[in-house]
């Protein structure tokens, strides 16, 4: 019994059955992120699974935001922090630069980027304007000019 040239729907995509022995043909999918070539079931490579599926005790995070944040964040070869545009470290824990996903506005669950943790850190429950702005005022009184305190009006911050 042969089912080569039939064809059938797998999650949405129309997918030709593999002859027998095709690696190419079973394995030609692409990854959502980073176009890696992956199973024709999969979504994302190992990779990029690995940190869309990551832990966050804190929130319930969404999958299809996440996967976006790093699609936007991809340079060809690595993630890049929207705040930086450093190149992140996608497994150290320990390393300033590690890849993490930060809510643009704090607790708009969908709006989320990809940041290194020290800067996610510094941006704490202040949104990317205000995080601008006060990083600005403090540039500013470091090179001997005045702190702008109206930029601690922060709509966000809750302790
Ligand atoms: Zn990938």
């Amino acid at each position: 019994m042969s089912s080569s040239g039939r064809s059938r729907t797998i999650w949405g995509r129309v997918v030709s059955r593999p002859k027998k022995g095709d690696e190419r043909a079973i394995r030609r999918n692409t990854c959502q992120v980073c176009n890696a070539e992956i199973h024709i079931l999969a979504k994302l490579c190992k990779r990029c699974k690995r940190l869309v599926d990551r832990v966050d005790p804190r929130r319930n995070p969404d999958r299809a935001d996440r996967t976006r944040a790093l699609q936007r964040a991809w340079d060809g070869t690595g993630f890049r922090c929207h705040y930086s545009g450093v190149r992140l470290e996608e497994t150290n824990r320990g390393d300033p630069r590690y890849l993490t996903f930060d809510h643009r506005t704090p607790r708009d669950e969908h709006d989320v980027v990809v940041a290194a943790g020290c800067l996610n850190d510094m941006k704490s429950d202040m949104s990317e304007e205000e995080f601008r702005a006060v990083v600005q005022a403090f540039a500013s009184h470091s090179a001997g000019g005045k702190f702008d305190e109206r930029v601690l009006r922060l709509a966000h911050w809750k302790r």
